[in-house]
Formats: structure tokens, C-alpha cells, sequence
């Protein structure tokens, strides 16, 4: 995350290993020289997209890191027009607490959030689903990234949360609303968000950044208070509490720790199929019986969500090619572009296509 007034950021990578961790710290990073001047809102839009490009260069560059992405939430406070930008890629958050009501304020790019939108699933489905950690948008699996770009009016006693996703599958909104509005100070808020997260299961990093809009004439702070209002974040519990432990995991011991564990790599796990599925291609038999190019895994998930999309379908029928041939498209190998591509071409120069 980034934490320079007047510029918020939350990045929640994935991918494999480490590569997870470089995709959040490259996005980041490309905020940390603040926003060009101009148009806020256009500052944002391009500075997303210089983080998109960069990431992606740096996953094709080295194998070891292909195929990463991050989400991104960054908010910058534009004075002049007394609101806050907000651009956003994935499923981590903003909201905006006002007059007691939280609103959030950004739509998750998750497979989960458009079958909702269907009309699918409905609220509650979605909030326990098991595939709600796959992504639709990321920064870095595509040269581009289309960004959600929005101005939000904000006034004084306005209190704004970016938060990855590790907060909002743990808690609900009318959780978090309680936990805000019953804090004493912005870094008690977090630590409760935080600490209580933990306690539902914590089954994956949580990053919360918070901060208060206040009017210079007329803090909001409390007397002895920190003039800035801007809570240190805080992390929890994956890698940090990997190691150190999580307090309330010392108290259940071993066995629960291990289960939280277990479940974390499992979110990683669907996190970073969704992108494994976009580096690889097949060919199979399409609907009509015709020898088709697709783009993913040949997999079907529960609730059915396929993990491929189709590319281009040929007018070859698969049931009339060699024995040899029809192996080769009934068998889903996986391969790169290229090698389907070629592969597919071929099939058609054969049969005079
Ligand atoms: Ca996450």
C-alpha cells in the first residue's frame, strides 16, 4: 500500500510465489512520484495504465514472474472540486463512511460480482461463493487495463477505506460500519478491522487504509491528537503471520492455525488459476462438432463457470479427420498460442480450408 497524502493506495498481488508480491510492489511504486498534474481524474486513468504496462513487461521479461497481477484501489484527493478520485482495477475496495451510512463505492471485476449482476446468484450467494476470488480484471495479464475512474464529492467528517479483499470477504459491510463508527481514533478503527477479520478466519493478507477528510479551519481531531489523520495500516495475517503468529491463533493452537493456513493458499490457488488460464490454449470439438480453437484450461467449476473461452472455430468436422489428427483435438494438450494457432491452421490447409 501507499500512504502519502494526498495520494491512497491498496494493491493486492497474485500470482505464483513471489511473483504475487513484485505485481502489488510495482504498482505501488508507480504512484510513489505522486500524480502528474492536469486533470485528476486523467492522472489517475494514465498512471494505472503505466502500472498495467510495466507489470506486464516485467512478467513477460522474466519467466519466473509470468503470468502475475495485482489489483489495484488508489485515491487521490483533488481539493479544488472537494472531492476524492478513485480509479480501481479488481476486488479490492473503496467505501466512504458519511453520517453514520457506508457506501461502497467501487464495483469488485470478479467473476463472482458479474454473475451477480446477472441476476445469477443473488447478494448472499455472492458472499459466500467459492469461486469469489477470481478476478475478470488485473493489472498486468494484458498490455491494456480498462480502469473504473470516478470523482466522489467529499466534506469535511467524510472517512474513506481502501481495503483488499482479505477485510471484505471477512467481514460484512454492516460489520465494518459498526467497527468504524465505534472506534475512538482512525488507527483504533484498523486495528479493530483488522483483529476482527483475523478472528473470522483471516484467511488471506488484509490491508486497510483509512483516512478522515477534515476542514484546515477546523480539525476534527480531538485535542492531543495526531494533527494528520491518516492511521498507520496495518497487514494481517498471511505472510506476517506466517511467521510471527497471529495472537488469536496462538490461543486455538496448532490445528486452527493450520486450517487458516491451508485455506489461505487456497484462495491464492483460484486467484492465480484465473490467470494461468489466460496463458494457455487447446483445441477441441465445439458445439456444432467443428474443430475449435480456446483460449484457458479445459475445465469446467461448479455453478457453470468454464475456465476457457472460445477463439475461432473452423468449418472441419473432428469426426472426419485421421485417427491421428482427431487425438490431437480431443485431447486438450495444453499449448501456447502459437503451437494452437499453427496447429490449427494446419488441420485447415489439410482439409483444403
Ligand atoms: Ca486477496
Amino acid at each position: 500500500m501507499l500512504v502519502r497524502e494526498p495520494l491512497f493506495v491498496v494493491a493486492d498481488g497474485m500470482g505464483g510465489a513471489q511473483a504475487g508480491e513484485v505485481a502489488s510492489m510495482t504498482a505501488v511504486q508507480a504512484f510513489e512520484g505522486g500524480l502528474p498534474p492536469g486533470d485528476p481524474e486523467e492522472a489517475l486513468r494514465d498512471a494505472i495504465g503505466l502500472a498495467n504496462r510495466t507489470i506486464h513487461n516485467q512478467a513477460h521479461a522474466d519467466a519466473s514472474l509470468a503470468g502475475m497481477g495485482t489489483t489495484i484501489t488508489a485515491a487521490a484527493v483533488n481539493q479544488e472540486a472537494e472531492a476524492i478520485v478513485i480509479g480501481h482495477v479488481g476486488d479490492s475496495r473503496a467505501y466512504r463512511l458519511r453520517d453514520g451510512i457506508l457506501q461502497r463505492l467501487t464495483r469488485d471485476h470478479s467473476l463472482v460480482e458479474e454473475m451477480r449482476r446477472r441476476g445469477q446468484i443473488t447478494e448472499a450467494q455472492a458472499e459466500d461463493h467459492p469461486q469469489r476470488s477470481i478476478i475478470t480484471r488485473a493489472l498486468g495479464p494484458e498490455p491494456e487495463v480498462e480502469a473504473d475512474i470516478q470523482s466522489v464529492p467529499s466534506a469535511p467528517g467524510d472517512l474513506f477505506m481502501l481495503c483488499s479483499d482479505g477485510l471484505t470477504t471477512m467481514l460484512g459491510d454492516e460489520r465494518i460500519k459498526e467497527l468504524l463508527t465505534g472506534a475512538t481514533s482512525l488507527e483504533a478503527a484498523t486495528n479493530a478491522l483488522v483483529d476482527e477479520a483475523n478472528r473470522a478466519g483471516g484467511r488471506d493478507n488484509i490491508t486497510v487504509v483509512l483516512f478522515l477528510v477534515e476542514d484546515p479551519a477546523n480539525p476534527l481531531a480531538a485535542p492531543g491528537e495526531q494533527p494528520t489523520l491518516i492511521a498507520p495500516p496495518r497487514r494481517g495475517p498471511v505472510e506476517d503471520g506466517a511467521v510471527t503468529g497471529v495472537p488469536h491463533k496462538r490461543r486455538t493452537g496448532a490445528i486452527a492455525f493450520r486450517i487458516a493456513l491451508g485455506l489461505a493458499v487456497l484462495a491464492v490457488v483460484a486467484g492465480g488459476l484465473f490467470y494461468a488460464s489466460r496463458q494457455v490454449w487447446f483445441l477441441g470439438t465445439d458445439s456444432a462438432g467443428r474443430v475449435a480453437l480456446y483460449q484457458g484450461l479445459p475445465y469446467e467449476l461448479p455453478f457453470g463457470i468454464s475456465m476457457y473461452t472460445e477463439k475461432y472455430s473452423t468449418a472441419v468436422q473432428t469426426g472426419k479427420l485421421s485417427t491421428q489428427r482427431q487425438d490431437s483435438v480431443t485431447g486438450h494438450s495444453l499449448r501456447s498460442k502459437n503451437d494452437a494457432t499453427s496447429l490449427i491452421e494446419d488441420i485447415e490447409t489439410r482439409e483444403g480450408i
